[in-house]
């Protein structure tokens, strides 16, 4: 399903240099890698699950690896969160329990449980949306990457298309009430 986006491939690099972002997002066409984020996140509110969505980039080709909404729901799985769906789809699809040319787009600060999903899978570039002040784990609470504990901490850029991903939260949040 993510075919149309291949034209993506040649504005990804494999460099961890600080411009790369910025290089990427002017160069490309819509739909972006988080926007892809954004439409998983979309479809898991559309299900009635907390509207969070994440895809997997392989950075050497630019290929949408995976696409993941939250499925706690659906799944009656406390840990079918979008980032830890999308990260086992990604690691079967390459047949390799480690991410390493790959980078994850999430629509929210991840919680405690997916940073360090996101550390094991030795991700290369976390992006995420709206920062979680409530739930988070990179900026907020356990901060886990900054732990002695954690063994790979990716290069973390937050608030990517943040009112976004947090209107879309404030926004389900808001009819359950
Ligand atoms: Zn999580």
């Amino acid at each position: 399903m993510y075919e149309p986006y291949a034209s993506l491939a040649a504005t990804a690099s494999g460099s961890l240099d600080d411009t790369d972002f910025q290089v990427q997002s002017s160069k490309m066409s819509k739909p972006t890698y988080m926007e892809l984020a954004l439409k998983e996140a979309v479809g898991a509110a559309e299900q009635g699950e907390v509207p969070v969505g994440a895809v997997v980039v392989d950075v050497l080709s630019g290929e949408v690896l995976s696409g993941a909404g939250n499925r706690t729901v659906a799944n009656n799985d406390p840990t079918a969160h979008a980032e830890i769906i999308a990260i086992r789809k990604a690691t079967t699809k390459l047949g390799t329990p480690r991410l390493e040319n790959c980078d994850l787009y999430v629509t929210l600060e991840p919680c405690p449980m997916c940073a360090s999903a996101i550390s094991f899978a030795r991700v290369r570039r976390l992006y995420f949306g709206a920062y979680d002040p409530k739930g988070g784990g990179i900026d907020h609470g356990p901060r886990v990457f900054e732990h002695s504990s954690c063994h790979h901490r990716p290069e973390v850029i937050g608030g990517l298309e943040e009112s976004q991903a947090s209107d879309l939260l404030k926004n389900f949040f808001q009819k359950l009430r």
